[in-house]
């Protein structure tokens, strides 16, 4: 994992980061998403193999057996990445977590580079998590959660970018991920 770059993209919920990590991954082939592990339960028209859903039980055994690069409890479910097992054939990792999460990232890996994925407003947060079928309380939760999580994630950020064109976001986090590569091929 050290050989290869650590791209964190963090951001409120319903921003589209899943969005966003899933196009990347799927046009770059030299990227390798993480999947997290969680206790929340799966959502309708959600991929199965979003998560790895487990139970609480199952989730603190590994925590126990010191199986997560970073966890933390968000909205009252537990949340994180497992330490990657096997070759990454050198490939660079993306993780799509919350701050917390990339607070401890950036405390294990500080030349993480943590990429903050902001809403256009907090009314177009609010149709996307809606639209998504997310129920009124998980959105309000989520919203309030966002006020909190904003400035914390401009403060670690090594870039902000806004969603709001889909496909302009894509563009500019690949421009951020060859600028980000360049600098490894050349470091200063
Ligand atoms: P997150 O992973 O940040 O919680 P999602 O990727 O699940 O967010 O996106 C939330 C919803 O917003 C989804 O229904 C997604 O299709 C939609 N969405 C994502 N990006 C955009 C965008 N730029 N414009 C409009 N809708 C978007
Ligand atoms: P959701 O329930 O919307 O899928 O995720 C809730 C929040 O948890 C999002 O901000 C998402 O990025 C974050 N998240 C997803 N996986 C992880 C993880 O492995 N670790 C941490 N810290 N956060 C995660």
């Amino acid at each position: 994992m050290i050989s290869s770059l650590v791209f964190v993209v963090s951001g409120p919920g319903g921003v589209g980061k899943g969005t966003i990590v899933d196009a990347l991954v799927e046009r770059d082939p030299d990227l390798w998403l993480s999947r997290s592990w969680t206790t929340r339960q799966r959502r309708d028209g959600e991929r199965p193999d979003a998560y790895v859903f487990a139970t609480a039980t199952e989730f603190e055994e590994r925590i126990e057996a010191d199986g997560f690069l970073e966890w933390t409890e968000f909205l009252g479910n537990y949340y994180g990445t497992p330490v990657p097992d096997g070759d990454l054939g050198g490939r660079d990792v993306v993780l799509e977590i919350e701050v917390d999460g990339a607070q401890q990232i950036k405390q294990l890996y500080p030349e993480a580079i943590l990429i903050f994925v902001l809403p256009p407003s907090r009314e177009e947060q609010r149709r996307r998590l809606r639209g998504r079928g997310d129920p009124g309380d998980r959105v309000l939760a989520r919203l309030r959660k966002a006020e909190i999580e904003e400035p914390i994630g401009r403060a670690l950020a090594d870039h902000i970018v806004v969603n709001d064109d889909l496909e302009q976001t894509i563009g500019e986090m690949q421009r951020i991920i060859t600028i980000e590569r360049q600098g490894r091929a050349d470091p200063r």
